[in-house]
């Protein structure tokens, strides 16, 4: 068991919104056993000491490419919107290896755990043929090597150029490799029971990749095998131009008819919405990752999210893949969501609060975590702890919880436990080598890039 001492500030999220300071909470096993003032360790137990910590909820990515980590930042793909970026990318993308998406893994996974992220979600949707088929089976591994909570999405290209769509034709499956690889996968690795540490979801690209049939099939066998659904949706301009010359339809409208809404979907980025669709996705439960950073980075604009919140919709947060981020800085993307939202909307859109519990138990609802998102007795023991004694903190203690929005320059996590156990301490890495990840990172995005003649003379020799 593991008890954490005297916590200075702790924000719950449960139903009342509860924050509690100076108490205890002690975890056993996966679970959260007890919170509240002076409860003892029982013997043998670990003493954490945390007079100077906030602790919340582990929080939850929604959204995320974890390959892209090989790709920030570069050049080519600065000042891009989404469909001139995706071209530009598709090639480097081609050149995808076993080694490139370990390498990616570890580092976006020790990111979003160094940040406080204890669940995430990923979406791998290019499968070049001479990758090998079990590129999802390897970041299975390393996300479990590194002890975060993993929902990855086995994505899908199935509309390449000569078909329409915008990826090269080296880069998509057929529907029946597809599908076949996606049972494969639910087989292997999907975990229905509460506190499971790996739970598979299917997520074809986006309308622009992927054909309506290929959507209608995997939402059939989403719904057969009891898994949740992801995609792209409404991101851009551009997106709705393709839809509605394409379909005939927006790409709300465009889901209605696949069948494609309901509590077991969850959409990133919904940036284009008209009001009769915010309605729409509110009331038939459907979820959204609201990806801030990389919709402001792709000139994409600024989702609803004050809109969708009054509506009841579930929503949450998302960091979105790296090379439209350029970072797995979960605490980074509700500083963000913040400001973006008060800039766009008024200073009366959003609170810090809203923005938190989104991060927290709105990424868990979406997921369909009931168990996860909330300290209490019984939840799972899956929580980031904030050192508020630094210097980025002083002077903002009046509000701790809104402090790590609205202060701060360094967004580590002091400690980031899941499952019950702690995977971050005192700001590091506990089961892997920041520096050797790095390195790994940096060797991995040298081949893909020079593999794809990117100049990559100003990249600094290991
Ligand atoms: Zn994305």
């Amino acid at each position: 068991m593991i008890l954490f001492r005297d916590i200075y500030h702790l924000a719950t999220m449960n139903d009342a919104g509860e924050r509690l300071t100076n108490v205890n909470v002690l975890i056993d096993g996966p679970r959260i056993a007890d919170v509240g003032p002076g409860i003892a360790a029982p013997e043998g137990s670990r003493i954490v000491d945390c007079s100077s910590m906030l602790m919340i909820p582990g929080m939850v990515n929604l959204h995320h490419h974890f390959y892209q980590t090989l790709q920030r930042n570069i050049p080519p793909a600065q000042n891009r919107k989404l469909f001139d970026w995706l071209t530009t990318l598709y090639d480097i993308w081609a050149n995808l290896s076993p080694d490139a998406i370990r390498a990616s893994t570890r580092l976006a996974c020790a990111e979003l755990l160094l940040t406080g992220c204890t669940m995430t979600s990923d979406q791998m949707y290019v499968f070049p043929s001479e990758a090998g088929t079990d590129l999802i089976d390897i970041e299975v591994e390393a996300a479990a090597g590194l002890g975060i909570r993993f929902h990855p999405t086995r994505g899908s290209m199935s509309r390449g150029r000569s078909q329409g769509g915008l990826p090269p034709d080296v880069v998509v499956q057929t529907a029946d490799e597809i599908l076949r690889d996606s049972e494969r996968l639910i087989d292997a690795y999907h975990d229905p029971e509460p506190f499971a540490m790996t739970r598979i979801a299917l997520s074809p690209c986006s309308p622009f990749s992927v054909d309506a049939d290929l959507m209608r099939d995997t939402a059939e066998l989403a719904r057969d095998r009891g898994v949740l659904l992801h995609t792209h949706l409404a991101e851009t301009e551009d997106e709705n131009e393709f839809c509605l010359k394409e379909y005939g339809v927006r790409p709300v409208g465009l889901m209605e008819s696949l069948d494609w809404l309901g509590d077991d979907v969850w959409f990133a980025h919904c940036v284009h919405l008209e009001e009769n669709e915010l309605d729409l996705l509110a009331g038939t439960g459907t979820g959204v990752s609201h990806c801030p950073t990389s919709n402001m980075r792709l000139s994409s604009g600024v989702a609803r999210v004050p809109e969708m919140l009054e509506r009841g919709a579930k929503v949450g947060l998302g960091v979105d893949g790296s090379a439209s981020n350029d970072s797995s800085d979960m605490l980074g993307e509700l500083r963000i969501c913040l400001l973006a939202h008060l800039l766009t909307w008024g200073p009366r859109a959003i609170t810090a609060d809203e923005i938190a519990r989104m991060a927290t138990r709105g990424g868990a609802d979406v997921l369909g975590r009931p168990e996860i998102g909330t300290i209490a007795p019984g939840m799972a023991a899956d929580l980031a702890l904030f050192d508020m004694s630094r210097i980025g903190y002083a002077g903002a203690l009046t509000d701790p919880l809104a402090a790590i929005m609205y202060a701060g320059f360094d967004h580590r996590a002091s400690y980031t436990v899941v499952n019950g156990e702690i995977v971050v301490e005192e700001g590091r890495l506990v089961r892997a080598s920041e520096e050797e990840i790095a390195a790994d990172g940096n060797e991995a995005s040298r081949r893909m890039l020079e593999d794809a003649g990117v100049d990559t003379s100003w990249m600094r020799s290991a």
